[in-house]
């Protein structure tokens, strides 16, 4: 019997640890707890959400509605001669799915390892980290679809997958459940190293032709090093994604600023680094009320004890303006805010 709750507190659920109240909330572990949560939501006229591990998503009032909390667990292999298929349930973590393929020697998530949250949120923001996105090893995944009750399979055609975006963030928003995702991973290592934080570990560990192993290893040890852990402090990560703008607009913006951190990408457009603008303008470091921008890395705002969502976003919004006022760039929020 699934075991609904009510008036319940959401934010230890989360790392930013804002305070809020679900109005109701369920964990789901298996299929059969998801079609009665939704036929409780349906039976009630309730809409819906989905909460992983709440490591990006930011509290700024009570939730109305149902919450579904998801602890489905699910890991399925399947070999064939040069890859590896796994279907994950989507309610597993992500970083110990990581863990769990490069120990068995299967190379493409390692790039991606010590992200917080579920492997079903992964699509959701197409999650990325050193050069590589959870794109490169997508093969499909099946969401349940809360107004029609059907599940229904995509690949990665169908999901548009961009830089920090995909249809589950834009048109599927709060209407499906992402139950299952499978990745293709490789038993011939194609290894990326092109992020100078990555070469420098290797490079302190002496080693000059990494394993998969040993780029998880430096990974693992340059983001132990270098990002703030939401034990510790409250954070969701990046607050905003970097900004890529035109190949003129960066021309034009190089002129003035001619040290902007600039990468530009296979399409022509050019990537900035949100950071860096963040810091230019005075905020890194900076405190409002409970909250504040962390003092080494100026993309993640941070929850100093008891901050509330609101308080986040007037810090968020006057960090907009002031990149923008200085810069001419319109920072877009990268969290999700409920
Ligand atoms: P939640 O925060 O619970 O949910 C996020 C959104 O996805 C919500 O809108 C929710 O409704 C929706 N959602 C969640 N699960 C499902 C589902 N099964 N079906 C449909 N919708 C769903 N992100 C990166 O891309 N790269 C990084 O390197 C990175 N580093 C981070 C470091 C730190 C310290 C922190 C705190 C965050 C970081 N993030 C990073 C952001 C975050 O970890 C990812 O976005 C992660 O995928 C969120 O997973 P979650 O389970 O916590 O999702
Ligand atoms: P960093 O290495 O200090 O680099 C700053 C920014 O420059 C990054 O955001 C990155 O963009 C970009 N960059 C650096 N080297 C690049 C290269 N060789 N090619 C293209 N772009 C490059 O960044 P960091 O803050 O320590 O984070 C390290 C990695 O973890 C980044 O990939 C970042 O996205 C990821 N991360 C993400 C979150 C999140 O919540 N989304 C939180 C923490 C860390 P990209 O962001 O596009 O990679």
């Amino acid at each position: 019997m699934l075991n609904i709750r009510h008036h319940i507190g959401l934010g230890e659920l989360t790392t930013f640890g804002c305070s809020a109240l679900a109005e109701h909330a369920v964990v789901v572990t298996n299929f059969q707890d998801l079609q009665e949560a939704v036929a409780f939501a349906h039976d009630k006229g309730l809409a819906m959400r989905v909460l992983g591990s709440g490591s990006n998503v930011l509290l700024t009032g009570d939730v109305s509605g149902l919450v579904i909390i998801n602890h489905m667990h699910q890991r399925a292999e399947c070999v064939d001669r040069r890859d590896v298929h796994i279907r994950f349930g989507s309610g597993e973590n992500w970083h110990d799915a990581v863990t769990w393929t490069v120990h068995k020697g299967w190379s493409g998530m390692e790039n991606l390892a010590l992200i917080p949250g579920t492997v079903g949120a992964a699509p959701m923001q197409n999650i990325g980290a050193y050069g590589v996105e959870q794109a490169s090893i997508f093969e499909e995944l099946e969401a349940f679809h809360f107004d029609s009750g059907e599940i229904r399979k995509y690949v990665a055609a169908d999901c548009d997958f961009g830089y920090r975006t995909s249809v589950f963030k834009r048109e599927l928003r709060d209407k499906v459940m992402i139950t299952s995702v499978t990745y293709r991973l490789s038993l011939d290592p194609k290894l990326v190293t092109s992020y100078r934080d990555v070469q420098e570990e290797l490079a302190a560990m002496s080693i000059i032709e990494p394993t998969t192993l040993d780029i998880y290893n430096a990974v693992v040890s340059v983001r132990t090093r270098k990002l703030p852990d939401p034990r510790i402090i409250g954070n969701a990560g990046s607050f905003f994604m970097n900004p890529v703008i035109t190949s003129e607009q960066a021309s034009q913006l190089l002129e003035k600023h001619p040290t902007i951190p600039n990468y530009p990408q296979a399409d022509g457009t050019v990537k900035v680094a949100a950071g860096w603008l963040i810091e230019q303008c005075g905020w890194k470091g900076a405190r409002h009320g409970s909250c504040g921008v962390h003092d080494r890395q100026a993309l993640v705002l941070v929850n100093h004890g008891g901050a509330v969502g609101s308080e986040v976003l007037e810090l968020a919004e006057n960090i907009q303006r002031s990149v923008a006022d200085t810069f001419g760039i319109t920072l877009v929020r990268e969290v999700n805010v409920w």
